[in-house]
């Protein structure tokens, strides 16, 4: 099987969007946020209903809530959905799409982004003479 790619769809949070998934009730003393204001879909490049990016963790410890949306549409929706966990090993911490999600899991698609940024990294640490992390 050929290595897929990620879903290259982004989308901006609205404010809305932020405000009811406040609301949202957790389970977890540190509820953990996304970091990043544009959030891309966690799916592989395959055909796919809606697309999917991690918003915050869930109402539930095994959950996560995702933002989803869909191309054209300027409707955000919340899902909090059982997250995939399927581990390269067991070690992993696991893919953290939501479970029976299209496509591959996180750890086997590849995310061009991604791929570079961690080239760019391990190149400055080589040239601050430190190795990456193996
Ligand atoms: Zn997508
Ligand atoms: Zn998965």
């Amino acid at each position: 099987m050929t290595p897929g790619y990620r879903c290259t769809a982004t989308v901006e949070v609205h404010a809305d969007t932020w405000d009811a998934a406040k609301t949202i009730a957790s389970p977890r003393d540190n509820l953990l946020w996304t970091s990043d204001t544009i959030l891309q879909c966690l799916i592989e490049d395959v055909d796919h209903d809606f697309h999917a990016a991690f918003l915050r963790t869930g109402a539930r410890e095994t959950s996560d809530v995702f933002l989803c949306w869909q191309d054209g549409v300027p409707d955000q929706a919340l899902a909090d959905l059982d997250c995939c966990l399927d581990r390269r090993d067991p070690m992993d911490i696991g893919c953290t799409i939501f479970r029976y999600h299209p496509g591959l899991c996180e750890w086997r698609y590849i995310d061009p982004p991604h791929v570079a940024a961690t080239a760019q990294a391990d190149q400055l640490l080589k040239e601050l003479g430190l190795s990456p992390p193996t």
